[in-house]
């Protein structure tokens, strides 16, 4: 049995690990297009910090441990499911008995100009080591950062870390309008207003601009805005190109059943190619976080090796570090019934739907988090501990058992 393994994110390490666990044998091939080892995306901004190493997320021996063929530097250009071979580009083709597409997302930014000499991002290794080799030239004193969801943030503020003026433009009315309500991103906002960022809401980006290089932006309404360093974090899109004409079912992203398998029944895809279901929801869509693209890989590898194992569905979470405040939110951020309690710098807020808990968003003190997301998991009805949910030291300690006893 030959697996042939498309990327190397958590998605691919994942799958590796949980084919071996379930006792899956033969040769694991794992292709990158990137130079490096696989290295896990959200461990960059302290990498570049503290120079934390970012390839031993898994431990240096990882690879050999899992008995693992790595091929980095390996750029799989198309696909040909009837004869199970790919296309790399510059090198022979690669036979596989099972493929899994765990290609991850790219760059998407729908603005023009973007592909200009001079715009940064922060999607890859080696994308982000370009962006900080420019700020660490002493050539970048200010920086222009379009986008103010998850990454844009990240990059922000690593760059006011880094000494680096920044302004972030954003066309939405708040940040992070994905996965916060408008108070949470209304306290957030401030942070990164303290932070030294001037974050600049409802502001469109029409273009970046330059002679060959880009130099500044021009926004919708006409403005033009001059840095040294100019930033694109204007979303993601997956990495699927080599799937063209392929026969694999794909659009935005590749439509995966509950057991992670393509339309073909060799192909499975995971992370952040992948289209699965919001396990509250139901609703398809690709949600590019890392607990999904680890949960999905996992379920891939199992299945793989021949198990048969379910996603119960893909999760929206996220938390936001290097703030100098926490803040997590989970599921939803809409409800039939919202519960709010802020105390000094603390907010928490719950949606429910129906006397169920299906979001959260927490500021400040953010211990619930593990309580409420297992009570938003389960389902089950919070009518009688709902006056609890907004205590100080509920999810803390015996409040949280107490919760769950009541819920069983
Ligand atoms: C800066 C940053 C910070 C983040 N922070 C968080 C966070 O705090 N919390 C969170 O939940 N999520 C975070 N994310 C998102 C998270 O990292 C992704 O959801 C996760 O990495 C997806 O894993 P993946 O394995 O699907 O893809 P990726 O990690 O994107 O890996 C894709 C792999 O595919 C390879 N590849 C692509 N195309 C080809 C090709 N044609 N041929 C061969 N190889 C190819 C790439 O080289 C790479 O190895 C962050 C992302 C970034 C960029």
């Amino acid at each position: 049995m030959k697996i042939v393994i498309i990327g190397a994110g958590p998605a691919a390490v994942s799958a590796v690990e949980a084919y071996r666990q379930a006792g899956g044998s033969g040769e694991i091939l794992m292709l990158s297009a990137e130079p490096s080892l696989p290295y896990s995306p959200p461990a960059m901004a302290d990498h570049f910090l503290t120079g934390a190493d970012l390839h031993l997320w898994r431990g240096r021996h990882w690879l050999g441990e899992q008995e693992v063929e790595y091929h980095p530097n390996t750029r799989v250009t198309a696909l040909d499911v009837e004869a199970h071979r790919l296309a790399i580009e510059g090198q022979p083709d690669l036979h596989y008995d099972r493929l899994l597409l765990a290609s991850g997302g790219r760059l998407h930014a729908p603005v023009a100009g973007a592909d200009m000499p001079g715009v940064y991002n922060f999607k890859s290794l080696k994308a982000a080591e370009a962006l900080v080799a420019r700020v660490r030239s002493g050539e970048a004193r200010r920086a222009i950062v379009v986008g103010a969801g998850f990454i844009g943030m990240e990059i922000a503020l690593l760059l006011r870390e880094l000494g680096v003026e920044v302004i972030q433009l954003e066309m939405l009315e708040q940040v992070m309008a994905g996965m916060l309500d408008a108070d949470t991103a209304a306290i957030v906002l401030q942070q990164m207003q303290k932070r030294g960022v001037d974050v600049r809401l409802k502001t469109r980006v029409a273009a970046f601009t330059g002679n060959g290089q880009a130099s500044g932006v021009q926004l919708d309404s006409g403005e033009t805005l001059q840095a040294e360093l100019l930033i694109a974090a204007t979303g993601i899109q997956p990495n699927l190109d080599y799937l063209a004409g392929s026969g694999v079912t794909h659009a935005w992203g590749v439509p995966v059943d509950e057991h992670m398998r393509t339309n073909l029944s060799d192909v499975y895809a995971a992370g952040d190619v992948a289209e699965t279901h919001d396990l509250l929801t139901g609703e398809r869509y690709v949600h590019a976080i890392f607990p999904n693209a680890v949960a999905q890989g996992r379920v891939a590898g199992f299945n793989l090796a021949g198990l048969d194992v379910t996603y119960p569905g893909a999760e929206r979470f996220n938390s936001l570090k290097h703030l100098g405040i926490s803040v997590v939110a989970a599921g939803l951020k809409q409800g039939d019934e919202v519960l709010q309690e802020r105390r000094g710098a603390n907010l928490r807020t719950l949606y429910l739907q129906e006397d169920r808990l299906v979001g959260f968003q927490l500021v400040g003190d953010t211990r619930a988090a593990g309580s409420l997301h297992a009570l938003m998991v389960k389902g089950s009805s919070v009518k009688a501990i709902k006056g609890r949910l907004l205590e100080a030291g509920f999810g803390t300690g015996v409040l949280a058992w107490q919760a769950m006893e009541a819920m069983v």
